[in-house]
């Protein structure tokens, strides 16, 4: 796999980031300044190549992350915000769906999605 500086320096960013982020957000801390088109081939490749990954609300942007990191998401229907939290407690779910199903689990996307608290004012 040829890292070239392009991509190094998109996954650096990916990976410092305490939070996903929107290839725009990317696209907005990126010094070598590439162009947006040459941002999203980058992220699909790094993905491509399980560097990091995405996810996605509705039809909200992209949040790209390291494969390093485990997130769990709330995003919020009406604003379209998200928030994040590592607490994980899948285990007993993929004990019992591993066995259940004799399915490998690899990986788990999970999300709740309801108001945030602003939107729940007014
Ligand atoms: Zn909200
Ligand atoms: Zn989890």
């Amino acid at each position: 796999m040829v890292m070239t500086k392009k991509r190094k320096e998109i996954l650096e960013i990916i990976e410092k980031s305490n939070k996903p982020l929107t290839a725009e957000e990317i696209y907005k801390v990126n010094k070598l300044k590439p162009n947006f088109s040459t941002i999203y081939r980058t992220l699909n490749f790094l993905e491509s190549k399980n560097l990091i990954k995405s996810v996605s609300f509705e039809n909200g942007p992209k949040y790209f992350y390291s494969t390093n990191k485990h997130y769990h998401f709330l995003y919020c229907i009406k604003c379209g915000n998200i928030e994040i939290f590592d607490k994980c407690t899948a285990t007993q779910l993929e004990e019992f769906v591993e066995e259940k199903f004799d399915f490998q689990i690899i990986d788990h996307v999970f999300y709740f999605k309801g108001l945030c608290k602003n939107c729940q004012e007014g």
